[in-house]
């Protein structure tokens, strides 16, 4: 298991911000600072870290180095106690004067920012797909209550104010399919992919919250007990309105995509 090591308490969506450093000292580098937000930082074996090892070049001195859980100055703090996802562990970790050999770094020196950069962009089909299996696990766990359950004589299926929500979300979800598959299929064309992925992500993440929130509803009181699955669904959904770039921050690229494109104005 190894862990992605970006984000710290000043640098989250301006993540390039980050204070942690590396300085060279013969064949290694010393490694100094706080990254908060780890996943499976308590089971991580490696820690692919992001320090900056020049400062002067501002982000273009950020590099990425392959750490050891077992390298000495190496720690992992409390593990935080969050809403949702909660089976998977999210810790700091710290980094105290962590010795490592130069041949520990990832790729090129300086490339650090293009890395994460990647990453976090082909990531982001990841969490759309999440996302996705997220709102249709949800959803096909609560339409089938509602094909059950009775009031007023009838099933609260038949009520035309019950079908057309969930007639509405059957489709948004298939239209989310839609624009996961298509960024996916992007990438694995090798074509460009950034505006797709941010639109999968952010779409994804939205309908995710939007469909657990009217599946409880759905439910009646039983989807806000622990009798059900949905109420997990409903906390799981929220962090990808936030993990590899907030919903806004989606929208940002997505504006820049769209300029980019030639819809500037100019
Ligand atoms: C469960 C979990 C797991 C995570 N796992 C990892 C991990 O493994 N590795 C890692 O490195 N990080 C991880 N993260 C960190 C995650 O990527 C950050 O939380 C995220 O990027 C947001 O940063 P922030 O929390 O500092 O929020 P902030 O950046 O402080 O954002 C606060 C608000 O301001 C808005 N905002 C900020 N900048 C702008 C802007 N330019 N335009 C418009 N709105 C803006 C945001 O949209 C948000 O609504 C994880 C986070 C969580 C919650």
């Amino acid at each position: 298991v190894g862990s992605f090591c970006l984000s710290e308490a000043d640098a989250g969506s301006d993540a390039f911000a980050m204070r942690g450093a590396a300085v060279k000292q013969g064949d290694y580098y010393i490694l100094n600072g706080t990254k908060i937000w780890i996943t499976n930082a308590e089971h991580a074996g490696v820690f692919l870290v992001m320090v900056n090892a020049n400062p002067t070049a501002g982000y273009k001195g950020i590099t990425t180095f392959l750490v050891d859980r077992d390298t000495e100055g190496l720690s992992i703090g409390k593990k935080e106690d969050k809403l949702g996802i909660r089976a998977s562990s999210t810790c700091p970790v710290h980094l105290d004067n962590v010795k490592v050999p130069a041949s520990n770094i990832l790729g090129e020196f300086g490339m650090g920012y293009r890395y994460a950069i990647e990453m976090l962009n082909e990531g982001r089909i990841g969490i759309a797909s999440q996302m996705l299996g997220l709102a249709e696990g949800c959803f096909n766990a609560t339409v089938p209550y509602t094909m059950e359950r009775k009031q007023f004589g009838k099933r609260v299926f038949d009520f035309q104010g019950m079908r057309h929500q969930i007639a509405h979300v059957a489709t948004q979800i298939e239209a989310c399919r839609s624009l996961v598959y298509n960024a996916a299929r992007k990438k694995e064309a090798g074509q460009p992919f950034l505006k797709e992925a941010a639109m999968a992500k952010l779409y994804a993440s939205e309908l995710a919250t939007l469909t657990t929130s009217k599946c409880i509803e759905w439910m009646g009181g039983v989807g806000f007990t622990k009798d059900y699955p949905i109420e997990k669904y409903y906390r799981d959904c929220k962090v990808g309105t936030i993990y590899e770039g907030t919903s806004n921050i989606q929208l940002n690229t997505i504006a820049k995509c769209l300029e980019a494109e030639g819809f500037s104005g100019n």
